[in-house]
């Protein structure tokens, strides 16, 4: 595996070999860009120019298989202080993939705005003065224009230090969570351009081909809903069984669902849009007026509709594509808003904004991408904006990053992977929502949950280090363990066996851990709000505090884990 290491500050570009041994031991991905992320010093400012933003990719990427599609950034995250980590997809990792580099190493910052341009182990630091300023759609297709390869670009939301924002790809791909693009924006880096024309080899192209047969028939099937639908599917589940979290974690259900969901987005989505090599095509264009974009996923949804009271859907399609342009994360834009919004309504804050106010939804978005008025609050995330507010209502969020479209409090298995996330309040790194909500565990007790978010969490530390698309990895429908293991083999020709995989993802998860206590990020608290009763029709449901300790307590014992004062 190589790394390019690029000090901005010096323009410095240094490209060298890891060690071999890492291949077993991290896998690639996800996993080496963790143990890279040790080489920055203790306790800085996630905006210090020495923290480090690292683009990484796996042994799976760049082969044509639906789902080996993924590139993964780890980065000191601005919303938590600790661990960072997001993953996109597109075409960006095959072209790395080509490029023959796998992981980028940035550090320093540029004394003024710079793009990356990597092209066949060869990398140049270039002026982007011409770009700063512009939205990510633009930059993109401007860099596309003049460099001719795969764009990662930051919008205004980057360059102005919004804790939330986000690196974007093609428009509607992100590398969402955690800050990265703020990262990215304090190092006056605007995109990266990657294109490369190396021939990527496979151990065994006749297994492949019957693997990718295989792969069609017993997952691709399953994901029939993902392509029709895309992400929106899940929300008919969320609502009915009262985890849609509605009027900033208030409710469960919302009474504008109808209006908002994967049937009411039918009208507007002109076609399907996939990544590289992938057959489930689960991305969705839709359009309003002037306005086509990538989406909404269900979290754009959920976000700037149930969680806000918002049944507009145009105004949500609105809020996605505005997120895109100034590169945003949704969840996180979201939150902050329905937070505003709460605070609003209980009388401690007089912004004239209202629930269900799709229009004030825009308007908050330029402010925040912008950082003006009440958005410079905004940009800050619900944690700190609760801090600058001075309000008594409780900001929703886990060690800084506020959670996604899944309800605790009618999911015990998420509320324990919340807290357990090393990245914040995350639904992906378990998907531990997916077992609970389909009965395959009782989502009402705390039984075996410990033991299935501690399984779930080391399998998708191994899908982020492949890199490889979650969606076909999901529990029960998509592969598995077993296949995992058969599949890399056949790419590397190195057997491997599934215990030598558990084995990797239980060292990468203890690895992101060990970054976090590193750093002092070891709060496990679940927000109070999630021990107080969540109405849905007839039936009162929050998370028992007692129940919740016990699943802690067992997963901290399965993981070999000391507690924390
Ligand atoms: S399932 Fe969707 S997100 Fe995953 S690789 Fe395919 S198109 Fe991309």
């Amino acid at each position: 595996m190589k790394v390019a290491r690029i000090d901005l500050s010096k323009s410095i570009v240094r490209i060298s070999e890891l060690p071999t041994s890492w291949e077993k031991e991290y896998i690639g991905g996800k996993g080496v860009a963790t143990k890279l992320l040790f080489e920055i010093p203790p306790k800085i400012d996630p905006f210090h120019q020495e923290n480090a933003l690292i683009f990484g990719i796996g042994p799976l990427n760049g082969i044509a298989l639906s789902g080996a599609t993924r590139m993964t950034c780890v980065f000191k995250s601005p919303m938590t202080g600790g661990y960072g980590e997001s993953q996109c997809g597109g075409f960006i990792a095959y072209e790395m993939r080509k490029a023959g580099i796998d992981f980028l190493f940035i550090t320093g910052k540029a004394d003024k705005p710079v793009y990356i341009v990597v092209e066949d182990e060869n990398v140049q630091i270039k002026d982007a003065s011409h770009l700063w300023g512009k939205d990510s759609y633009e930059t993109e297709d401007i860099l596309r224009k003049d460099e001719d390869g795969e764009v990662l670009s930051i919008g205004q939301a980057g360059e102005n230090l919004v804790r939330f924002a986000c690196i974007n790809h093609r428009r509607g791909r992100q590398f969402g969570r955690g800050g990265a693009g703020a990262v990215m924006g304090s190092k006056n880096l605007k995109g990266v351009v990657i294109r490369g024309s190396k021939k990527i080899e496979v151990a065994e192209p006749e297994k492949l081909k019957e693997f990718r047969r295989w792969l069609n028939q017993n997952v691709v099937n399953n994901l029939q809903g993902m392509t029709k639908y895309g992400t929106p599917g899940i929300m008919a589940l969320t609502n009915e069984t009262g985890v849609l979290p509605t009027k900033y974690w208030q409710e469960g259900s919302f009474d504008g669902f109808e209006s908002i969901n994967a049937e009411a987005m039918q009208k507007y989505v002109e076609r399907n849009t996939a990544c590289y090599a992938c057959v489930v095509a689960c991305g969705k264009i839709s359009k309003v007026a002037d306005v086509e974009v990538e989406g909404p996923e269900y979290e754009t949804l959920f976000s700037f509709g149930s969680l806000c009271y918002n049944s507009d859907l145009e105004s949500i399609i609105k809020a996605n594509d505005l997120c895109d342009r100034f590169g945003m994360d949704v969840i996180s834009a979201g939150n902050t808003i329905a937070f505003l919004m709460a605070c609003n309504e209980s009388g401690e804050v007089d912004e004239r904004l209202q629930f269900g106010d799709g229009e004030a939804i825009l308007e908050l978005l330029r402010k925040i991408a912008f950082r003006e008025g009440i958005g410079n609050i905004l940009a800050e995330g619900v944690m700190r904006a609760a801090e600058l507010l001075n309000v008594s209502s409780e900001p929703v969020h886990v060690k800084g990053l506020e959670p996604a479209g899944y309800d605790p409090r009618g999911l015990y298995g998420m509320a324990l992977a919340y807290v357990t996330s090393q990245r914040g309040a995350c639904h992906m790194r378990s998907c531990a929502y997916r077992p609970n909500l389909t009965g395959l565990l009782d989502r009402f007790s705390p039984e075996g949950q410990a033991a299935l978010v501690k399984d779930l969490e080391d399998f998708y530390c191994v899908v982020d280090s492949l890199v490889f698309c979650r969606f076909l990895c999901l529990p029960v429908i998509g592969m598995g363990w077993k296949e995992i293991a058969e599949l890399l083999s056949i790419i590397t020709g190195r057997e491997t066996s599934v215990e030598d995989l558990k084995k990797a993802g239980e060292r990468i998860h203890n690895l992101t851990r060990e970054f976090n206590l590193r750093e002092g990020v070891v709060n496990e608290r679940l927000p109070s709000t999630f021990f107080k009763p969540l109405r849905k029709y007839d039936k009162e449901f929050a998370v028992d505090e007692g129940s919740f300790k016990a699943m802690l307590e067992e997963y901290y014992k399965l993981r070999g884990w000391r507690r924390q004062a």
